[in-house]
């Protein structure tokens, strides 16, 4: 499409936008009384107004049927993990069993972990991004500790090639063929949380494969911003949080999968009553026996409030036709962003991919020495990005409640 940096020509495309109703789902926050820009969904997400209610539900429900309401009424608590798993799965490309709905994303890591990381002498490297988002890079090293290794010699760092941003999948694939057996892991971002980088990770997958390694991604930028394959990708496992793209809410619920092909392995695994057999747990016997699936790694009861909010912005997901249909509107949000930021008498230097297949709907701006100012006036213009030391603004519009208009006003500011 040719598009044209004025408001006009933003405000049809809006117009033509069939997702443009699902901003009245959310409540954006305000400035000098007027809606601010908000394009930080890669931060966190906007609260759907139907939250609110959702939550109000279970304080009813805890209301009538205080500890009964784990069996009774119309949607006990006890399976309402399943729900979750089924309104998750087509988002990350997975079967239903395949998902679990649990904790927070770096406790998942480690979860994850310790089920698919255990190094020998010959193979114990862990494959990950140099400048991994530090939660990852602190869990990483750590369990390459509990393991009795040193991170200075089992942690793999991929970097850029010099003078370049991101990284190249023939770089990557290099790197794991070379390191060939020694590599017990591969644990990426499915999109660099940074660059804004969306990795190959089919490719990434067949290649660690290819030499015996276990793969795992982190999706806390990818989820719910594109759309993925976790079980046709053949990932190992994956984890991800849901209160970036999902609007899950502040410290939200997290998600985990493990693919199928796993669930007669007999993986080592941290566990909880709350992964025991189902139809046993309240026997309170001894011997831990997994539940079928992704949910035989929940260790504790279930988190209701959490579990709410995750639903009330799932079904938005589902309700605006799925990744597919977000994507779509996605692509052009960023094409459209990345275009004004371009007319701009001074360019910016746009550091994530210009390529639409290799990232979401974030641009990563690199600034000069005045960036902060930069990012300042935005910020008293009522845009509300991020700032990431030393010198990086992230803008994120999202499908689901930004505009066109909105991208055009940014990229004014920017200009
Ligand atoms: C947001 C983010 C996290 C945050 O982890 P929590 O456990 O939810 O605090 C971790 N890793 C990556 C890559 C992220 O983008």
């Amino acid at each position: 499409m040719i598009f044209k940096n004025t408001r006009a020509f933003a405000k049809s495309l809006d117009a033509a936008d069939s997702l443009r109703h699902f901003r009245n789902a959310f409540h954006c926050p305000r400035h000098n009384g007027k809606k601010a820009i908000y394009f930080c969904g890669n931060s966190l997400g906007l609260q759907p107004k139907a939250t609110e209610k959702a939550i109000q539900y279970e304080l009813d429900y805890w209301k009538k049927y205080g500890v009964e309401g784990w069996f009774a009424g119309e949607t006990p608590w006890l399976s309402y993990h399943k729900k979750l798993s089924e309104l998750a799965a087509p988002i990350v490309g997975a079967q239903p069993e395949e998902v679990i709905i649990m904790n927070t994303l770096t406790v998942n890591l480690h979860l994850m972990m310790a089920s698919f990381y255990h190094p020998t002498s010959q193979r114990h490297k862990i494959l990950m991004e140099g400048g991994a988002f530090p939660s990852d890079q602190y869990a990483v090293e750590s369990q390459v500790r509990i393991h009795g290794y040193d991170a200075s010699t089992s942690i793999i760092e991929l970097e850029p090639k010099e003078g370049n941003d991101c990284l190249r999948t023939e770089d990557i694939v290099q790197v794991i063929e070379n390191e060939g057996d020694s590599i017990a892991l591969v644990l990426l971002g499915g999109i660099n949380y940074y660059t804004g980088q969306l990795y190959d990770m089919e490719k990434i997958t067949a290649a660690a494969h290819s030499k015996g390694a276990n793969v795992g991604f982190d999706l806390a930028h990818a989820v719910g911003n594109v759309p993925l394959s976790m079980h046709d990708w053949q990932v190992d496992f994956a984890v991800w949080c849901t209160y970036k793209y999902l609007n899950s809410g502040p410290g939200g619920v997290s998600g985990a999968f493990v693919h199928e092909k796993h669930f007669n392995d007999n993986l080592p695994r941290l566990a909880g009553w709350w992964g025991h057999d189902e139809t046993q747990r309240f026997k309170m016997e001894k011997g831990f026996i997994p539940m079928y699936g992704a949910a035989g790694w929940q260790i504790s009861t279930a988190q209701v409030i959490p579990f709410a909010m995750h639903k009330a912005s799932l079904e938005i997901v589902e309700q605006a036709g799925g990744m597919a249909v977000l994507r779509k509107k996605a692509i052009q949000l960023t094409a459209f962003l990345e275009f004004v930021l371009k007319q701009s008498s001074r360019p910016f230097n746009i550091i994530t991919p210009s390529v639409y297949g290799e990232r979401g709907s974030q641009l990563s701006v690199l600034t000069d020495t005045n960036g902060k100012k930069l990012f300042d006036y935005l910020t008293d213009s009522g845009v509300i990005c991020d700032w990431r030391e030393p010198n990086v603004i992230r803008l994120a519009p999202v499908p689901l409640y930004n505009s066109f208009e909105e991208v055009w006003e940014v990229g004014q500011l920017m200009a």
